[in-house]
């Protein structure tokens, strides 16, 4: 707070006046991992969400959160998880379309494709949750001029599938690596999880103007300047090198934030509720040494930092806040 008195200002953090901010979760299943390293097996759709979800509500009402819930259409016709997946919004949080078959390649396929997908997605998840989704994150956060399009037709209000981070290279990098020892094969692309291309575009809410006209780009947070990520999974990660590294690199993102007036946007995934010590098998995905109980409470302490510096609300919401003439517009370029 910058508490001014007769006598000089004191500096501290300002409680009092806090900035919003957003919170998302993607609940990517076990069968998405398993496709995406090539994992046999993954046809059958293996779930692990009836394990972690439950985990999830409790602990966003423990801590009186409430975010957007990008869910996967196929997951939503999946009758054992309907139930669930309706809980999501019967406990006020948004929900989110994050496509019907988690393809990691969607915003490269033909226009028609991503269409029936994202279409089939939404009927799906508005059955189970009786919530029409309008906002938007595609698998492996890609977009492409005829995601945007079909977005805009089907009058989606926002897009959130930006990552501008500066280690696309590196998460290719690891997801290849761990495919070799899982002798699978993977089919990534070389501009899956960000390009270098990618890592300048804007922290902050923008516009996209396309011939449909615009569409709201609200970007996943990366640190200021230096790019890097700052997700629950990349928070895990480096907590199972150091947790006193993981510490201080939580309270120093939130910190740059809120120095560069930059409305972070947190990302969570369902694997950050999931340990080491679930029946699951999911260790090549990056931080998962440590127990669930470890984990939920490593979240526990980003969510109370992060609720102390900001006003936490769904990305929807962050949106309906938003004066959309003002923000920046931008004609995005494709190849
Ligand atoms: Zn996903």
């Amino acid at each position: 707070m910058f508490s001014c008195t007769r006598s000089g200002c004191i500096k501290e953090v300002d409680i009092d006046a806090k900035q919003s901010a957003t919170l998302s979760i993607d609940l990517d299943n076990l069968w998405c991992y398993q496709r995406s390293f090539g994992i046999k097996g993954w046809e059958t759709y293996p779930s692990f969400l009836e394990i972690a979800l439950p985990r999830i509500l409790d602990f966003l009402d423990q801590h009186e959160l409430r975010l957007t819930v990008f869910i996967v259409g196929r997951d939503a016709e999946n009758c054992a998880l309907q139930s669930l997946l309706s809980e999501c919004s019967q406990r006020g949080h948004e929900i989110g379309n994050h496509s019907y078959d988690h393809a990691i390649d969607l915003h490269d396929l033909p226009k028609e494709t991503i269409l029936a997908d994202i279409k089939r997605a939404e009927v799906s998840i508005q059955n189970a949750t009786g919530q029409k989704p309008r906002g938007f994150r595609g698998p492996a956060f890609g977009i492409s001029k005829a995601m945007l399009e079909v977005l805009q037709e089907c009058d989606y209000i926002y897009d959130t599938s930006s990552l501008p981070n500066s280690l696309g290279m590196l998460a290719r990098w690891y997801q290849r690596t761990q495919s070799a020892n899982l002798k699978t094969e993977t089919t990534l692309n070389n501009h899956l999880y960000g390009s270098l291309a990618e890592c300048w575009q804007p922290l902050k809410p923008y516009t996209l103007i396309t011939n449909m006209g615009r569409i709201v780009e609200l970007p996943v947070s990366t640190l200021p300047l230096l790019r890097l990520p700052f997700h629950g999974t990349y928070i895990n990660y480096l907590a199972d090198r150091s947790e006193f590294l993981a510490n201080i690199y939580f309270h120093m993102a939130f910190s740059l934030c809120r120095t560069f007036n930059i409305t972070p946007s947190f990302l969570l995934h369902a694997t950050d509720f999931l340990g080491s010590d679930d029946s699951v098998d999911v260790h090549y995905i990056p931080g998962m040494r440590k127990t669930s109980q470890e984990k939920i409470a490593l979240m526990s302490r980003i969510m109370k930092r992060y609720s102390q510096l900001f006003e936490i609300r769904p990305l929807i919401s962050q949106v309906n806040h938003l004066n959309v003439e003002s923000l920046k517009q931008i004609v995005p370029k494709f190849n």
